[in-house]
Order: C-alpha cells, then sequence, then structure tokens
C-alpha cells in the first residue's frame, strides 16, 4: 500500500514534473502502480499519469515498460496499431521514496467495466467482432512488427478508446481542469481564522467533491450505464500495461500471465512465445461474447458435485442478480451435469470405492452451501475418518 517502497499517495491538484502535469482524479490502479487522470498544462490536454510504486524491483519495471513503449511509439508514428502510447516519463519523489511515473494517451474504462456492466446481457457479437479487430492489429504489431510479448493480457488491461475528449469537447465531459490543491488544504498558506481541524475538515470535504465529478471522461461504460445500451459507442481499444511484457527473445519470467488467462505451455513450464498471448486473447474474447465469468463457472463446479445451491443461499447476495435467476438457476450455464463426490474420486482419482466413500463422508458436511450448516474445526476432528 501506501508507505516506503510503495504507492504514492497522490491529491488532486498535485503538480509533477516541475509543475506542468496536475493530477485530477484517480483512474484505477494494479499491483504496481496507480493511475491518474491529469492535465497537461503545457499542451492543454488530458492524459494518464501512471505512478509507480517506488521499490526497486517496481522501478524497475516501470523503466523496461518506458524501454517497450518507446519502441511501440517509435514504429507506430500515426497512433493507429491499438496500443496505448506513452508521451513522456519522469521521476517523482514523494514521502514513500522516488516514483518512475509515464505519462499516456488518456483512455477510456477497462473492458472488466464493459463486462461488469453487461453481466446480464453480453455485449453482442458483432461488438466483439469490433474489438477482436482492435486487439488482432495491436498483437500483430507487437509479435510480428516489434517482437513483444505482452504476456498479461486481461480484460484490465485492455481499455476502451475514450469517445469524449475532454480537452476539446469540455462541456459534454463536464469537466475543466482543476489547477490548484483545493482551498483550505494545509499547505495553502497560513488562515488565521480557522482552526487546524477546521481546515483540515474544509479539505476533506473539497477533496470529496472533486472526486464526486465522477463524470463520463472517457467513461465509455459510465455512459453505457446510462443508457442501458451500446449503441453508437465506438469500441475501438487499447492494449494497455506492458509492465511484464518482454522482447520475445529476451525472456525473464518462467511463469506469466494471470491464472484464468494462462496458456497450457506456461502451466507445464515447456517454454512460450507469442502463441502465449494468442491464448490470453481468444480466453477474453469467450467471456466478452458469453458474458460468463470464471466465477460463475466456478459455482457450476461446485454445483455439479455437490448438487443445486438452496435458493435460500443463491438469492441472499448482493451479487445473487449476476448469477443466478429467479428460479435459483445459473443465468449464463446451462445443463449441469451432476457428478457427486464419491464417483468424482472413484472414476476420476482412481480411489477405491471404499477410500472414496470414507473421504467423501468427511469432506461432503464441510462443503455445506449453508456456512452454518458446515461443522467447526472442534467436529471435525471427532470424525470417525480421523480416528
Ligand atoms: P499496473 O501495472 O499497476 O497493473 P496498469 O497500466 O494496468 O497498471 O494501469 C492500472 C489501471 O489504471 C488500468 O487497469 C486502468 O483502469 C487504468 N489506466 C491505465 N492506463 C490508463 C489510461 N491510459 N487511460 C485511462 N485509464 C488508464
Ligand atoms: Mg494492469
Amino acid at each position: 500500500g501506501y508507505r516506503k517502497g510503495g504507492y504514492h499517495a497522490a491529491r488532486p491538484g498535485d503538480r509533477f514534473a516541475g509543475g506542468r502535469f496536475v493530477a485530477q482524479r484517480k483512474l484505477g490502479w494494479g499491483n504496481f502502480s496507480t493511475v491518474w487522470l491529469a492535465y497537461d498544462t503545457l499542451h492543454s490536454r488530458f492524459v494518464a499519469l501512471k505512478i509507480q510504486k517506488s521499490a526497486r524491483d517496481y522501478a524497475h519495471a516501470a523503466l523496461h515498460e518506458i524501454e517497450l513503449l518507446s519502441a511501440v511509439a517509435q514504429g507506430d508514428p500515426t497512433n493507429s496499431k491499438c496500443v496505448v502510447r506513452l508521451l513522456d516519463h519522469f521521476k517523482h519523489v514523494g514521502p514513500n521514496g522516488q516514483h518512475v511515473c509515464l505519462i499516456t494517451e488518456f483512455l477510456g474504462d477497462s473492458l472488466l467495466r464493459l463486462i461488469r456492466y453487461n453481466r446480464n446481457k453480453g455485449i453482442g457479437l458483432s461488438r466483439v467482432k469490433e474489438i477482436c479487430r482492435s486487439l488482432l492489429v495491436g498483437l500483430d504489431y507487437l509479435h510480428h512488427e516489434l517482437g513483444i510479448i505482452h504476456t498479461d493480457l486481461k480484460p484490465e488491461n485492455i481499455l476502451l478508446v475514450s469517445t469524449i475528449n475532454p480537452a476539446k469537447d469540455p462541456v459534454r465531459s463536464g469537466f475543466t481542469p482543476i489547477l490548484d490543491r483545493p482551498v483550505g488544504n494545509q499547505y495553502g498558506g497560513t488562515v488565521i481564522s480557522f482552526s487546524e481541524k477546521m481546515l483540515k475538515m474544509r479539505a476533506r470535504r473539497a477533496v470529496a467533491k472533486i472526486s464526486q465529478r465522477r463524470v463520463s471522461l472517457g467513461g465509455v461504460a459510465a455512459e453505457f450505464e446510462k443508457e442501458r445500451n451500446l449503441d453508437g459507442i465506438s469500441l475501438k481499444c487499447k492494449i494497455v500495461d506492458f509492465g511484464n511484457a518482454c522482447w520475445a527473445d529476451q525472456q525473464l519470467a518462467g511463469e506469466i500471465q494471470t491464472r484464468q488467462y494462462r496458456a497450457p505451455e506456461v502451466i507445464i513450464g515447456s517454454g512460450y512465445s507469442y502463441a502465449a498471448d494468442m491464448w490470453s486473447f481468444a480466453c477474453i474474447t469467450f467471456e466478452l461474447a458469453t458474458g460468463c465469468s470464471e466465477d460463475e463457472d466456478h459455482l457450476a463446479l461446485m454445483m455439479e458435485t455437490l448438487g443445486k445451491m438452496p435458493r435460500k443461499i443463491s438469492g441472499s447476495g448482493t451479487r445473487s442478480k449476476d448469477y443466478f435467476n429467479r428460479h435459483g438457476d445459473l443465468k449464463r450455464i446451462r445443463r449441469l451435469k451432476f457428478w457427486p463426490l464419491d464417483c468424482v474420486l472413484v472414476e476420476r482419482y482412481n480411489f477405491t470405492e471404499s477410500d472414496a466413500q470414507g473421504f467423501a463422508d468427511f469432506l461432503r458436511p464441510i462443503l455445506d452451501f449453508t456456512p452454518e450448516n458446515r461443522p467447526s474445526a472442534a467436529q471435525c476432528l471427532k470424525h470417525p475418518w480421523l480416528n
């Protein structure tokens, strides 16, 4: 988190690179960085500011990302290859250390948000195709022209191209740049008539007010949320996050990718190349087209082994409606193939009938969908299977 070696805690109005870039609001974050919308006072435009964690390994990863993104920009002068454009980079010293910062073009929401906003419908095959085309243009460029493997393709690393340009269209975006720290802030000079506490409260309120101006800045998904459809929204997208990317002939990591997008050759450690990216691409495309996430798949696997989840449980969560219809069936995954635990142990894992029986007897009550029904650790200790 926000400690020595970790994230830099920025606030709206903070200035970077000798005052040129002014932080506006946080756009997102990853394991390595926080990303802010920033205003570039030199060119009067909005940009994305990626502030890397300060510890040495993170700094090293950011310098590597700069190297790769510089090659990406150099080979694509017209910025048409569906990969994020690096505009500048510098170091910023804060209380937690020295942070490598990247300035890139400002993009819209990630495919992850798009998928979430569309849980119930999927986004339709023609839109899936549009996104596929962008991604394939980007991948073809990275693979064949540059020799780069991305190694971490997943929905949160693919961003829609902003349909709203706040610099050109401040009215529609409802956004004018913040150029100063909010009034009442503790760095704001001496204001004798206010107590210290009151000053702090005012500062907090000012910051809260600014972050509420969440406006749909490039917020394609946010716009969708309002209109409940995607008509007329360009689904061009760009590949971002080259923090783990590598030159195909200089591979560093053996274990790449995020689990649900990981290619089989990576799992078994038999070497990988561009095709590993293609695997992740296919997984993302499937997810976009079906609207089905690994969580839903996981629920399906549970029910195939343990039977249908009781309605009382399946309907009780804040996200129940994302997964279950009103009959308590999964929305997208139909025709479950029920296969009880003891049979799985015998047929798939080669247990003897009696071993399977005993073990399943022990496990089944613990795997109860109703949390209150599950035995405690003390109760489990008394089970005959252990004694
Ligand atoms: P990390 O290496 O920490 O994962 P990313 O480069 O993936 O950092 O950025 C983290 C998040 O910040 C992204 O998932 C996205 O939500 C947001 N983000 C990154 N770059 C941009 C950009 N150019 N425009 C808008 N949002 C961005
Ligand atoms: Mg990321």
